[in-house]
């Protein structure tokens, strides 16, 4: 009687098993199995559609530099296989029940966020990146609403996602070019708007790469005065091209001269070590420097606090990408008024030399993994 009692209980745990795993969504990914790996093909599985979930078929994915500092685990330990990938687009292929916002057929995004609690004071403030309890990032972060598992991000096929987590993109835009606006444009659209930039204002971007080049179109499309900072000569013509009053190489000292008391606004993107109160020093009093570059841990800069005092009422703020409503506006905005990033597209194969040249400075400005590529 036990006995069969026992076999009972387990057929009925093979069955839920089973329909809990057949309800899972099988996807394909490119993924690093350990900081200094390299990419190679990944099959997993991801939670199923709920009725307020939407299955994206991923056609482009960004490659961020945070990508590269997570799945190298600058910044923390992570867990592998590791998918990386938030700044991602794609076509919507099947809608739960209760979903309003798509329908089969259309275009959707996704960025850093896949959910959060919602009930926070910063969540009800549409501040989701700050959300008490964490919000759960699209990759190597435990999703507090399906069992902890670890979330797998969008160098793959597909993702399922809660439709208040997926951005809608339009039908006119740009589909090659739409996804690096996902994390890189609304990082950098986020600040600006925050400082409220405005016209003829002087202001600067700090580190122009994938990040900067989105922060000089924004300023730009605002009719502001944008001086452009970085390492290198490569991408001097590209700055002034792009709408920017003046470059200037950091590496060549004399070109930093006669720009203090400069600047109503900064932006720095840099991903390495630096020193920040250069460029405080380079505000005008009550002006405001926004961080949004985060190097890796053993770069990270300090700020001589003794030499912040003595720079007067200049402000120093950090920013974390963007929420969902402001990275809706931030999209539409940008596809109505043609601000995309440069792009390189790249297939699935080619990650491991895309990481290597962002690292070295070798990419104009951001690659995107042609997903239909993947094998
Ligand atoms: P990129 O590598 O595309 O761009 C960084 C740029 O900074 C490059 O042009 C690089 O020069 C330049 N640079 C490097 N060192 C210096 C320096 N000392 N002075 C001036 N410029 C410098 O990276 P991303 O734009 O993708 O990301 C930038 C940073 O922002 C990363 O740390 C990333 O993790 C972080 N990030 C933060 C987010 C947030 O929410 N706060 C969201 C997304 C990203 P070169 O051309 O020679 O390489
Ligand atoms: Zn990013």
């Amino acid at each position: 009687m036990k006995r069969t009692f026992s076999l009972v209980i387990l057929f009925v745990a093979v069955l839920f098993t089973s329909a809990f795993a057949q309800n899972r969504v099988p996807s394909k990914g490119m993924a690093k199995s350990a900081p200094d790996g390299h990419f190679h093909s990944y099959e997993f599985t991801r939670h199923a559609v709920g009725d307020n979930d939407i299955l994206i078929d991923i056609l482009y994915a960004g490659i961020c530099h945070s990508d590269i500092h997570m799945v190298n685990g600058d910044w923390a330990e992570a867990s592998y296989p590791f998918v990386p990938g938030h700044e991602i687009a794609g076509r919507v292929t099947k809608v739960g029940k209760n979903v309003t916002k798509f329908k089969v057929g259309d275009y959707a995004g996704i960025g850093c966020i896949i959910n959060s609690c919602g009930e926070c004071s910063y969540c009800k403030k549409g501040l989701e990146q700050y959300c008490e309890k964490g919000m759960v990032g699209t990759y190597n972060t435990p999703d507090y609403f399906h069992n902890n598992e670890i979330t797998q991000g969008g160098y793959a096929n597909n993702y399922v996602v809660s439709e208040k987590f997926a951005l809608k993109i339009p039908k006119t835009a740009d589909m090659k070019r739409v996804a690096p606006l996902l994390c890189a444009g609304v990082t950098t659209y986020s600040p600006i708007h925050f400082s409220k930039v405005k016209k003829n204002d002087s202001v600067a971007v700090a580190g122009y790469g994938g990040l900067g080049h989105l922060a000089v179109q924004y300023l730009v499309k605002l009719g502001a005065k944008v001086t452009v900072f970085d390492i290198t000569e490569d991408k001097r013509q590209d700055a002034l091209k792009m709408g920017a009053v003046k470059y200037v190489n950091v590496r060549n000292e004399n070109e930093l001269n006669g720009l203090k008391d400069n600047f109503t606004f900064i932006i720095s993107t840099i991903p390495a070590k630096y020193d920040p109160l250069m460029y405080v020093n380079m505000l005008k009093m009550g002006g405001e420097m926004a961080i949004v570059g985060m190097p890796a841990l053993e770069n990270t800069p300090t700020i001589n606090t003794t030499m912040l005092a003595m720079s007067g009422h200049r402000k120093v703020y950090g920013s974390l990408i963007g929420g969902i409503k402001e990275t809706q506006e931030m999209l539409d905005y940008s596809i109505k008024n043609n601000i995309y990033p440069l792009v390189e597209i790249i297939p699935a194969t080619e990650i491991d030399n895309a990481y290597r040249n962002v690292i070295d400075g070798k990419v104009k400005f951001r690659y995107v993994i042609d997903m239909s590529t993947l094998k």
